[in-house]
């Protein structure tokens, strides 16, 4: 079986004691970090799993989920990784992240001379990684489509499929609605369900249409998580996920 183990399950507004958005997922001895929210370095430090990420997705640019990369680079440089670290991100911040990097004395010259080589990639729709264990995809999602309309047309969003055998997690990063990520529900498949931006029940009522597993729901508006414990409650195949949880998909 493959895990998941939600580092941050925060939303956009920080809180005490629960970390940004970020979510760790194994698949044999592949490790993929999904978003790099506040405190997740920290985080992937205690469960001794920093130096395991071989690759990170940035769904979007919003900063809660990318806050903790800084971090996640300062200690993989101070940890002393010496391998690739792809990280995959939407083009539109691939320039101003090396800027970035320079401006807090992480420039890639000095990276690499402590043998730590980042990638900076850009993250489209289609496959993004693949491996003999899994497939990787990524598709566009609606979150910024009201952006759009008024002319910030430059900001994109994706959600991402992960595939290993006939297994299916699907992570929908922050969304606007659930028909953004509809056609890539199978049965039996695990999906992990931003709680901020759409209404719970009409998740959960397309998902038993489609059969899924399991949906877990993160990045819930703090004055409304314990609304989403109660709305969890009592359906086996629904959870409210909170920092650290794992779960076998
Ligand atoms: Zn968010
Ligand atoms: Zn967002």
């Amino acid at each position: 079986m493959n895990r998941l183990i939600n580092i941050g399950t925060g939303s956009g507004l920080p809180q005490k004691g629960k970390g940004g958005p970020s979510h760790l997922v194994e698949v044999e001895d592949n490790v993929l970090l999904l978003d790099c929210g506040e405190g997740s370095a920290g985080y992937l430090r205690a469960l001794n799993r920093l130096l395991s990420v071989d690759w990170i997705i940035l769904t979007h640019l919003h900063s809660d989920h990318i806050s903790g990369l800084m971090m996640f680079i300062q200690s993989s440089l101070l940890e002393h990784r010496d391998r690739l670290l792809d990280i995959f991100l939407p083009v539109e911040g691939i320039e101003p992240f090396k800027i970035f990097l320079n401006s807090v004395y992480l420039n890639q010259k000095d990276l690499e001379q402590e043998s730590l080589f980042i990638h900076l990639k850009p993250l489209t729709t289609g496959i993004v990684i693949e491996t003999d264990n899994m497939i990787v995809h990524a598709w566009s999602s609606d979150h910024f489509a009201h952006d759009r309309l008024i002319g910030r047309s430059q900001r994109s969003a994706y959600g991402i499929t992960i595939e290993s055998g006939n297994r299916r997690l699907i992570y929908t990063g922050d969304i606007s609605t659930v028909g953004c990520f509809v056609d890539e529900l199978r049965q039996n498949c695990t999906l992990l369900c931003e709680a901020m931006h759409i209404e719970w029940d009409e998740v959960n009522q397309v998902v038993r249409k489609r059969g899924s597993k399991q949906v877990i729901f993160t990045h819930v508006d703090p004055s409304r998580s314990d609304e989403l414990k109660r709305f969890c409650k009592n359906k086996p195949d629904l959870f409210a996920a909170t920092d650290g949880m794992e779960f076998l998909w």
